[in-house]
């Protein structure tokens, strides 16, 4: 919960500085809207359903038409767009038990979803901020390797050809205008749109789809959204659904593969702990850790009675970045004996020293955990 909820305050920063709104939408809606989204059509056997005072309700498999709804409760005029509403969105889908797998396919999970609602001729734009938002999240937690895909029109579709090529352009022009490569999936779109997939490679070159940038010309449309035009005519809205991480539970499930479970200190559940020599300082091994935990960091205090070298590869084996060793010696000096964990270097260090250098490397978000 506690990498959970940083990335969750990370997420909101980053989508505040690009204008986004965040909604919260019901996980159980009445099944017509389903028949209305087209999800009971393609997409049932996916799906749970309830019953409450005999009318049939559905367990939302996805964000999308709950942000429809909301869209629907005001009235919309082109002055509003582009129109940002961002969603961590609890979803269940069923899976077959046989593929289910850790942290990577569950059955219950959270998409960092949103939808934008646009104009035709704001498309590009859009695209390019959400190609920015995008590669700053994945740049914060140290993935630099993207792989880009780019899906366009299927046989099967559905909306006109001029939209299909406006929209498909806007996409290829924003990829062109940010400079980046990209593989073409020639009819592999969605019928309802076409798209931009995300891939990352981990530290060890493994590829792991996240995000996904897909238009949507046909779900305005069945639930009748619209908004009044510069020519105060009504018109439909362009749909962009985008999620950057895609599931949160899996997006831990890669981050504790690609840190091999050590995490930079902005995201470590416990980020140093304090080991004493002997009982005699325990007095002052307290001091330390009330002060460093209403500095706000995540502490902990090992006073046990075992060997300090025990409590080293305890603390070591658990991955915990810093060890805080106080013994007489630094008890008199005010000061910790940091031990890091990643190198094995001991450093001495005032307890101001260790709290500024720490603050700052988390703030900064570095992954590179040093002192
Ligand atoms: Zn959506």
């Amino acid at each position: 919960m506690i990498i959970w909820n940083q990335i969750v305050d990370f997420w909101r920063e980053v989508h505040e500085k690009y204008n986004y709104k965040e909604i919260k939408t019901p996980i159980i809606l009445n099944e017509d809207l389903w028949h209305q989204s087209g999800h009971w059509d393609n997409y049932k056997e996916n799906m749970y359903f309830t019953n409450v005072d005999e009318i049939t309700y559905a367990i939302k498999p996805m964000n999308c038409p709950g942000g429809c709804l909301v869209y629907k409760n005001n009235q919309h005029s082109y002055r509003e767009f582009p129109l940002r509403v961002a969603e961590l969105g609890l979803v269940h889908r069923y899976e077959a038990s046989g593929v289910m797998h850790g942290l990577f396919r569950v059955r219950q999970f959270t998409q960092d979803d949103a939808h934008i609602f646009c104009t035709p001729d704001q498309i590009e734009n859009e695209i390019l901020g959400v190609i920015d938002l995008t590669f700053e999240i994945y740049r914060a937690f140290g993935f630099e390797d993207f792989h880009i895909e780019l899906s366009t029109k299927p046989q099967k579709h559905i909306g006109e050809d001029e939209i299909w090529d406006i929209s498909t352009n806007a996409l290829r022009n924003a990829l062109a205008r940010k400079k980046i490569d990209y593989q073409v999936n020639e009819g592999d779109g969605a019928f309802y749109g076409p798209k931009i997939d995300f891939h990352i490679n981990d530290c060890l070159k493994r590829s792991w789809q996240l995000g996904t940038i897909q238009l949507d010309f046909s779900m305005p449309q069945r639930f009748g959204l619209v908004y009044t035009d510069k020519d105060n005519t009504e018109k439909t809205p362009v749909m962009i659904h985008r999620a950057v991480l895609g599931s949160f539970e899996r997006f831990i499930g890669i981050l504790i593969e690609h840190y091999a479970a050590e995490f930079p200190l902005w995201l470590a559940p416990e980020q140093a702990r304090i080991l004493t020599i002997s009982e005699k300082t325990n007095d002052y091994a307290e001091g330390v850790y009330k002060r460093l935990k209403n500095e706000g960091l995540r502490i902990t205090l090992d006073v046990s009675d075992e060997k300090l070298n025990a409590k080293i590869a305890k603390a070591h084996a658990q991955k915990i970045p810093y060890m805080l060793v106080v013994g007489p010696k630094e008890a008199q000096s005010n000061t910790v004996n940091v031990r890091i964990r990643k190198t094995n270097i001991t450093k001495s260090a005032s307890l101001e020293e260790f709290i500024e250098i720490t603050k700052r490397i988390i703030a900064d978000k570095n992954i590179e955990l040093d002192f």
